[in-house]
């Protein structure tokens, strides 16, 4: 993206505007990948970012020791639109270390075995449930095929696992496998999401948990997303927070920044994350679906933290049930002899992830013996431009908002990771959301004469 944008000032009423054919919200995947594709077709765009940086959920940051990321990081050759991007732009992409052990709360008691045998304890429940996701989702990337999904969008993972024949034990360990899928408490994490996940993993669990922790990028997020805005010459406009859109009779829109600064656009392409959509005034105001899809708020509302304990561990993983401060925990890599976990808990508001004591304690359920140096973290909750984590829906908001989100409201479309079909949650899925909303602005566009 180029600082060396392509003024067209026009005259709107009496103020002096600067116009483009597309104006794009929100430098995160979404937005980069949707303002380079209109770029690329010869199209005027700007795209206006709130933050001093690009990449928007995803962060990659040196923090104890290490370049290290605050969001998202793993990716997978199963997620078709970031692997084409990681291809496109020549990335490397290194594995995760491979848990020797797996630590384990059931019954209030920590437990240690082997991978194989704590999938034997989660096996029950999660065949069960890839198994009825190839039913429920017989083409993952149209979540809303089947007519019939309120049978079990109302539904919760929590309940669905208790109306399962499983052991207590096995019925807490896998609760709190999908506590750390949703990052929140299973009864709010929606069934339909949690069978979307394994649909798109071609309805494999196991190949559902490699896809989404086994493969993080050599030089990290900010590789990729650094190489998307470089390839193209929308210009970029950070630190510009958008406060209104504002729709005209012409069939364009007016975008203000908190500075003052107005934007004329034929045509809009917004990619806030659904909880902060209502920081923005849109005239007119947005459709009820939408608001009401706001102000529920997603199923995900919890933390993720990098700790770094002192020593060479062995790799491990752990889980525990969603009631913890952490629900997952994971060896990633070592620093100067020291080795740095990523962990999650389900409850931002509980636990902040720099808070060295709390993270301490929680790590302690799994194991007494791992003496912690230091906790580093983005509390991604108190983030006034994302409000969330990866989104995840709660029981009910696939049939009652999907379709709804996805509309686009006069000359404003929607995209996102919130709001995508497939990889929903995924930079994969903000990163399809971005493709298919390019595609409908530049038809809008030609449609219009630009
Ligand atoms: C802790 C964490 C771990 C994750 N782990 C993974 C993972 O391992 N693998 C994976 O694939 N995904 C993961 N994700 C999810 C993934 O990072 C996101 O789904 C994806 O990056 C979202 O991209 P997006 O473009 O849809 O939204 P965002 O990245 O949120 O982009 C939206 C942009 O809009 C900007 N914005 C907000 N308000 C305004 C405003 N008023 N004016 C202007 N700009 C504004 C924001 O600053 C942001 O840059 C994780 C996310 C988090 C937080």
């Amino acid at each position: 993206m180029t600082d060396t944008m392509r003024w067209d000032p026009s005259e709107c009423g009496e103020l002096r505007m600067d116009s483009y054919d597309v104006v794009v919200i929100g430098a995160g995947f979404a937005g980069l990948v949707a303002a380079r594709e209109l770029a690329l077709r010869g199209h005027a765009v700007v795209v206006l970012e709130a933050r001093d940086r690009i990449g928007g959920r995803t962060w990659t940051d040196e923090r104890l020791g290490r370049r290290l990321e605050m969001g998202g990081t793993w990716v997978h050759w199963l997620q078709p639109h970031v692997w084409s991007e990681i291809t496109r732009y020549g990335l490397r992409v290194e594995a995760s270390p491979v848990a020797q052990t797996v630590h384990w709360i059931a019954g209030g008691n920590a437990h240690e075995g082997s991978p194989a045998e704590f999938n034997a304890l989660i096996a029950p429940a999660m065949d069960r449930l890839a198994a009825d996701s190839r039913t429920w989702f017989p083409l993952p990337h149209e979540p809303l095929h089947r007519a019939d999904l309120d049978w079990i969008d109302h539904l919760s993972v929590a309940d669905y696992l208790s109306g399962l024949d499983l052991t207590p034990a096995e019925r807490e360990v896998t609760t709190g496998v999908w506590a750390e899928h949703f990052n929140g408490p299973a009864a709010v994490s929606g069934l339909a999401q949690a069978m979307r996940w394994c649909a798109v993993a071609s309805g494999n669990w196991q190949l559902l948990h490699q896809a989404t922790s086994g493969h993080r990028l050599t030089e990290g997020t900010a590789a990729l997303a650094g190489a998307i805005a470089a390839d193209s010459d929308a210009e970029l406009r950070l630190g510009s927070v958008v406060t209104s859109v504002a729709q005209d009779t012409g069939g364009g829109a007016t975008v203000t920044t908190a500075d003052g600064s107005r934007f004329a656009a034929r045509q809009v392409i917004c990619t806030l994350p659904l909880n902060v959509l209502d920081t923005i005034d849109f005239q007119p105001a947005l459709p009820a679906a939408k608001l009401a899809a706001n102000a529920e708020r997603t199923a995900s509302q919890g933390l993720k933290t990098w700790i770094r304990v002192r020593g060479e561990v062995p790799p491990f993983t752990g889980y525990a049930p969603d009631d913890h401060d952490l629900t997952f925990v994971h060896t990633e890599c070592t620093v100067d002899g020291d080795t740095l976990l990523v962990a999650f808990g389900t409850r931002a508001a509980d636990l902040a992830p720099d808070d060295v004591e709390g993270v301490t304690r929680a790590l302690r359920a799994w194991r007494e013996d791992l003496e912690v140096l230091d906790v580093a973290g983005h509390d991604w909750m108190s983030d006034a431009f994302a409000r969330e984590t990866w989104p995840m829906q709660r029981p009910g908001q696939l049939t009652a908002y999907l379709a709804a989100l996805q509309e686009p409201h006069g000359a404003v479309r929607f995209a996102g990771s919130d709001v995508a079909t497939g990889w929903a949650g995924f930079i994969d899925g903000a990163i399809e959301s971005g493709l298919r909303v390019s595609r409908a602005a530049r038809s809008a566009l030609r449609g219009a004469g630009a």
